[in-house]
């Protein structure tokens, strides 16, 4: 073999770069530097330097390839144990993501320093500053260049955005004319400044000028005492550090930089500000959970992997039993990792976890600003931080000895990631509890169909709680007909009389209602009347939605959003009508169907806004709303124990769906949804209005028949060979150019009729267009695969990977789903 010559003194590593690659590259380093797995080091890749992620001592070198030197280790330690190095392997391999890619979501953490982008004054430019300053003509002195050249001679080192928006046509042109240059520079990350507050003195009577905002500012002082953290507070008072600071010169109130270090980082944007801290009383167990506990236990104490799944109807108390197993796991000096579907919606949970753990939380979601996901990152991964409650890449937080990772509403498809690398969570976490010897504990309500057909076959081991906390019984569900309601009424309303006639009667009792309505947004789309079109996206095959508060039409897919025309753009009609109702115009009209009750919406476009969501939750668990409108984020988990009644709106729009989770999806929506009423001492009622009342996910929902459901739609996966029967992947050309993509989906389809004799039992569907044949400016051309083998798949999907990188296919033009939850 006539390999590569190699200094002996040097190592040959094996690295993971963050980038498209579908496999590792090889770099040298020098032998001073002492390198493990895990650590995080910069390598050259082309004329670019990137991170990556050293996998181990390199094993093969293939003759020829020409090894680059290594320019420095990142870290001192590495970032990853060995665990998750593997961790990070095996999803690279099972879900034919590049390995870079992998660790790049594993690892959410940023460089010491960043670069930023500076302008100055050229000498040129300060010639031409001068010459137009010094000019005759009144237009030269006060021209845009002018402008521009005046505000950099002032404040050199301006951001280049702020030129941009200032300057927009001034800024390019002073560019082309080297009157400004460009400067890169490293700069050291500043740490966040956070502020004490406190009033001055007591405020009397509030004066006449103050500002509504500095009032808020004054009472929420007022009310909740100093602030150590200025943020929440300005969260709460929906203000900003500027109005703090007038308030301060005026004398009002008092500002001093706080002590930096913010141990728990979560718990102040939680939105409680007096949380116990971390030996509350749990409550005496009941027999029920006492039983399902004394299955777990023996599990954490023999420190051999299982997957447990628990059943458990709504408000049975399943959190009570994780925090139980996490006690147990902590008494046994292990670590304890818990996952829930958007930490966004348990501000309680949250609170719950600190009462009973204080500071041996960390949380680890997307709401954290960076620096805070730095800051938990590293306390978790220096032990300092034993429990580990987050969203979906939490299932990579850096736990050492792990003793349980549990997944709280496991069916849930917000733990499926929708972009590379394309890993399920609640999938993660079992193979994670597999690597550590840890026991992996799925709950839920409504399991999904694979892990409760895994229980089943006695894979997983089955527990259940079959009865909700104190005797309280389900709520009774009723379905109302949509159709009849329209054939009696002949008129297309959202509301039938019954379900209206129930919120009047709840408003009268002052109960609380909460209402379910699969779409966001005002109307679903706007029609043009004379010629039929709908307003779509430029950017992908759907209708826009049209959003009143900003007075927009956005794309739920993309983001992409546009004015609202006056005239339609296809015909110049004037007939341009508005159809279907989402929820912001369902909470605008019941504002005005029921005057006198406090209706308030949640859903994600309230959500972005995190102060206000906060605050709707916290209000309406107060009881300071009387009806709650929302999407499907008001029915996961929460427990609002003065809800009474439920009123599904609608929620079958998805049955309509060429979708096989269609029905699954659908029943688990309803089955939560009713799951939020009469938790409190209060029985609950639920009223479901559909257009298909005979549809089993509809029918069994209302019976809240779990295992009716589960059989009934088994009986469809065999027959349709999809999961959990079939091992399932989604195959995607994806191009910007139509001719590209069926050129990609062309070179697929003649290398599947190739080997499709290698590999028996397999089937192959397509190829033919998405059902969402366009999204973000991509044609999407599809082929299903399916096998009763899941190893069988796994091999040809391998070999098409490894075919596409030959034939030179780009990674981006080549979508692999595997175990897809939506073939959209
Ligand atoms: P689930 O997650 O199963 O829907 P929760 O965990 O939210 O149910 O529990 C429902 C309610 O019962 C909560 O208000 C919780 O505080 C309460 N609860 C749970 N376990 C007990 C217990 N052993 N004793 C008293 N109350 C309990
Ligand atoms: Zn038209
Ligand atoms: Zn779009």
């Amino acid at each position: 073999m006539d390999r590569e010559p190699e200094k002996p003194q040097d190592s040959l590593f094996d690295v993971a770069v963050m980038a498209a690659i579908p496999h590792p590259l090889t770099y040298r380093f020098p032998p001073s530097l002492s390198i493990s797995p895990g650590q995080r080091v910069l390598v050259p890749l082309a004329n670019r330097k990137a991170t990556g992620v050293v996998l181990g001592p390199t094993s093969r070198l293939a003759p020829g390839i020409e090894v680059r030197d290594a320019l420095g280790a990142i870290d001192p330690e590495p970032a990853l144990s060995s665990e998750l190095v593997r961790l990070g392997l095996w999803i690279s391999d099972y879900y034919f993501a590049p390995p870079g890619e992998v660790f790049r979501a594993m690892l959410p953490l940023r460089q010491a320093t960043r670069r930023a982008r500076h302008a100055c004054l050229t000498e040129e430019g300060r010639q031409k500053l001068q010459e137009l300053a010094a000019s005759l003509l009144e237009e030269s002195r006060k021209s845009q260049d002018a402008a521009l050249l005046a505000y950099l001679d002032r404040r050199p080192g301006a951001s280049l955005g702020i030129l941009q928006r200032k300057f927009p046509s001034a800024y390019p042109r002073a560019l082309d004319q080297k009157w400004v240059t460009v400067e890169e520079v490293k700069k050291e990350r500043t740490r966040r400044q956070v502020l004490a507050v406190r009033l001055a003195g007591p405020v009397p009577e509030h004066p006449p000028w103050l500002t509504p905002v500095a009032k808020r500012i004054i009472e929420a002082l007022e009310q909740q005492g100093p602030a150590e953290d200025h943020r929440p507070l300005l969260e709460a008072a929906r203000a900003q550090l500027a109005h703090l600071r007038k308030l301060n010169q005026a004398g009002l109130i008092e500002l001093r930089e706080a002590t930096p270090a913010l141990p728990l980082e979560g718990r102040r944007r939680g939105g409680d500000s007096a949380l116990p801290s971390g030996d509350a009383e749990a409550p005496q167990l009941t027999p029920a959970q006492a039983t399902v506990l004394s299955e777990l236990f023996p599990r954490v104490d023999s420190g051999e992997f299982s997957v447990v799944l628990l059943h458990g109807v709504t408000g049975s108390g399943k959190t009570e039993v994780y925090l139980h197993l996490i006690a147990r796991c902590l008494e046994r000096g292990r670590s304890a990792l818990m996952l829930v579907p958007e930490i966004a919606l348990t501000p309680a949970m949250q609170s719950l976890f600190y009462s009973r753990f204080g500071e041996q939380i960390a949380l680890l979601h997307s709401g954290l600003t960076e620096k805070e996901r730095d800051d938990a990152w590293w306390r978790v991964r220096r032990n300092e931080a034993k429990v580990v409650l987050g969203t979906r890449s939490a299932v990579f937080a850096p736990l050492a000895n792990l003793g349980a990772v549990i997944v709280d509403e496991e069916h849930d498809s917000s733990y499926k990631q929708d972009e590379t690398p394309r890993y399920h969570g609640r999938d993660v976490a079992v193979v994670r509890a597999q690597f550590a010897g840890a026991v992996a504990l799925l709950g839920s309500a409504t399991p999904s169909l694979e892990s409760y057909w895994n229980g089943r076959e006695g894979k997983y081991h089955l527990v259940k709680l079959e009865e909700r906390i104190g005797g309280r019984k389900l709520a009774a569900v009723e379905v109302v007909d949509m159709r009849q309601e329209f054939r009696e009424t002949h008129t297309q309303v959202p509301l039938s009389r019954k379900l209206k006639a129930e919120i009047e009667a709840q408003i009268r009792a002052s109960a609380q209602t909460m209402l379910l309505l699969n779409r966001r947004g005002y109307s679903w789309f706007l029609l043009c009347r004379s010629c039929g079109e709908t307003q779509r996206c430029v950017n992908c095959s759907v209708s826009l939605t049209y959003h009143r508060r900003e007075h927009r039409l956005t794309c739920h897919y993309c983001g992409y959003s546009t004015a609202v025309p006056s005239l339609c753009p296809a015909c110049g009609s004037e007939y341009l009508h508005y159809v279907g109702e989402g929820t912001e115009k369902i909470e605008q009209k019941f504002a005005e169907l029921f005057p006198g009750a406090r209706v308030a919406r949640l859903d994600r476009d309230v959500a972005r806004r995190r102060g206000e969501f906060l605050r709707v939750l916290s209000d309406f668990r107060e009881g300071k709303i009387d009806i709650l409108v929302g999407t499907q984020l008001i029915a996961k988990g929460h427990d609002f124990p003065g809800v009474t009644l439920v009123g599904v709106v609608s929620a079958d729009i998805g049955l309509g769906l060429p979708d096989f989770r269609a029905a699954e999806r659908t029943f688990q929506l309803v089955t939560q949804v009713a799951g939020r009423a009469g938790r409190g001492d209060a029985p609950g009622r639920v009223l479901v209005q559909t257009f298909y009342p005979d549809h089993y996910a509809i029918r069994l929902a209302a019976e809240q028949n779990f295992d009716g459901f589960f059989s009934k739609e088994m009986a469809f996966r065999r027959m349709m060979h999809y999961p959990p029967i079939t091992a399932l992947a989604n195959v995607v050309a994806q191009h910007e150019k139509l001719e590209r993509a069926a050129q990609v989906a062309k070179e697929m389809g003649e290398f599947f009729n190739r080997v499709e004799g290698q590999y028996p039992g397999i089937k192959i569907l397509g190829p033919g267009p998405a059902p969402l044949a366009k999204v973000e400016r991509r044609y999407r051309i599809q082929y299903l695969l399916k096998s009763a083998s899941r190893s069988t798949l796994h091999a040809l999907l391998k070999q098409l990977a490894h075919h596409c990188t030959q034939s030179g296919l780009q990674p981006r033009e080549v979508m692999i789903d595997v175990d897809p939850v939506t073939l959209m």
